[in-house]
């Protein structure tokens, strides 16, 4: 029909205009927006084009799906977007291979070779991406431990497992007909995206879900040459092209590889809790911190999760204002992974209006520590912890860092001397030139604000 024809091509349009606008902080609502307008014409579109007999199943469907995405964008704080996002591909992914699995039932043993190729790969990945991603998500909500579970010869088995599946697409391309072959091969799938995720540990499911993430396109591309429906191909490859970009932009952010995360078992080291071995730590009290920051000539912000987790955007950027009023040069330092998605700490600073001119990337700031008065650490961990340029040992060596201990003076706020992400204890904390300003982020630096104002 060429109606449906001309909607799936604004569709598409709409759909890449999404990801290009997405792209930029100022038109990121536009981007969202256009997503979501490409989606709901597509689906118009393709209801128009399969000719639907029951209208009323497809109207609990759309309300119940909608109902859920409602609950979940509400509910969910931001903090939480990494499993929100890994849910959603938990469905997605078992909705693609529902699909191919309802085709292949229908018009068992009738497939051409080329069709049942597709459908086995696409089968495989929607049913390894929902497990996994069902994984991903328990271990970001913490509702199993985050550790990655090591035993002897674990990549063996997920190899053995997922290569019998593979060897199961194989002889249904030559023999369809063969339905517990089928079977054999979407269940060995499911078990594969368990073994996979389970071995990560929780530092890494930011990275696994965007991997998951081009699992989840690749199989949507291949139901589109199952179905024949062009614009789905286009979904599919936009989404999992995507998903491996990000992927590997976290991935050098990092210094990690594929490899490493997929099968590296990070995370196995001292996790929250356990005993850390600090012996020189100072603490300094507000009112020292609020006399530095007036004295000084530049200040820059270091944000990291624990920003997000205690909301603070708000108050360090009345502090900075408060600073700029007095003279004092302010910037923000942001590193590429700081937060638990990239981009993190640039949406929380945008919602507390600091003018995006003011956020440096991390390979520019690094160069202007050295001439600094004061790095003010507000809830990061990882990401300025010395060890990853010094200690060969450490999980996170490679990693680029934000070098806040090239500042004279640095502020490090946070709650208690847990570890942050990567589960391992921070160098930083103990040099000479470091202060710790133990408490809540916002209420921290509300006291400062106080402080300087009185
Ligand atoms: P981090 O290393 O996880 O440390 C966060 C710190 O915030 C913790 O040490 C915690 O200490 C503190 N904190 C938590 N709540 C707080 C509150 N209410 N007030 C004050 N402090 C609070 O965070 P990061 O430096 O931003 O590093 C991000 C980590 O996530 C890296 O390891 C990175 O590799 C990983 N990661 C990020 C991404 C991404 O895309 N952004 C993706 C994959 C992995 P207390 O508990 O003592 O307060």
């Amino acid at each position: 029909m060429i109606l449906v024809e001309f909607i799936y091509v604004i569709s598409a349009a709409l759909f890449a205009l999404s990801l290009r606008w997405m792209g930029e902080v100022k038109a990121s609502r536009r981007g969202n927006l256009a997503g979501a307008l490409g989606m709901l014409l597509a689906v118009i579109a393709t209801i128009i084009s399969v000719g639907i007999h029951r209208y009323d199943l497809v109207a609990v469907a759309v309300v119940l799906g909608g109902v859920l995405g409602l609950i979940m964008a509400l509910k969910m704080p931001m903090t939480a977007v990494p499993q929100r996002t890994a849910i959603s591909h938990a469905f997605g992914s078992l909705a693609a291979a529902l699909v191919g699995t309802a085709e292949y039932f229908q018009n068992v043993p009738v497939i051409d070779k080329f069709t049942m190729g597709v459908l086995s790969a696409e089968v495989i990945l929607g049913y390894l991406t929902f497990t996994g991603s069902l994984i991903a998500f328990a271990k970001l909500q913490e509702l199993i431990p985050g550790r990655p579970l090591i035993y002897p010869g674990r990549r063996f088995l997920s190899l053995i497992v997922l290569a019998i599946s593979a060897i199961c697409g194989l002889y249904l391309v030559f023999d369809p007909s063969n339905t517990y072959v089928f079977l054999i091969m979407a269940i060995l799938s499911l078990i594969f995206g368990f073994l996979m995720v389970i071995a990560i540990g929780s530092a890494d499911m930011p990275t696994v879900i965007a991997i998951l993430n081009s699992f989840a396109g690749l199989s949507a591309v291949g139901l589109g040459f199952v179905l024949n429906n062009k614009l789905l191909i286009v979904a599919g490859s936009l989404d999992g092209s995507s998903g491996f970009i990000l992927a590997l932009l976290m991935c050098k952010a990092m210094n990690r590889s594929f490899t490493n995360i997929l099968f590296g078992g990070f995370g196995q080291q001292q996790t929250s809790g356990e005993k850390s071995s600090y012996k020189n730590i100072r603490e300094c009290s507000v009112e020292e911190a609020a006399l530095i920051l007036e004295n000084s000539n530049s200040v820059v912000f270091i944000p990291g999760y624990g920003m997000a987790v205690s909301q603070a955007q708000y108050m360090v950027s009345e502090l900075a204002e408060l600073l700029e009023k007095r003279s004092v040069k302010v910037s923000y330092a942001i590193h590429p992974v700081a937060g638990r998605m990239p981009g993190h700490m640039n949406v929380l600073l945008a919602e507390a209006n600091v003018p995006y001119e003011k956020l440096v990337e991390m390979d520019q700031i690094n160069s202007e520590f050295k001439n600094t008065d004061v790095a003010i650490v507000i809830g990061a961990n990882d990401v300025v912890n010395p060890a990853a340029l010094n200690n060969k040992n450490s999980p996170i060596y490679g990693m680029p860092i934000l070098k806040a201990y090239e500042a004279k003076t640095v502020f490090v706020i946070k709650r208690s001397m847990n570890p942050g992400f990567a589960g391992i204890d921070n160098e930083l904390f103990e040099y000479p030139n470091v202060n710790m300003l133990f408490g809540d982020a916002k209420k921290v630096i509300q006291d400062i604000i106080q402080e300087i104002e009185e």
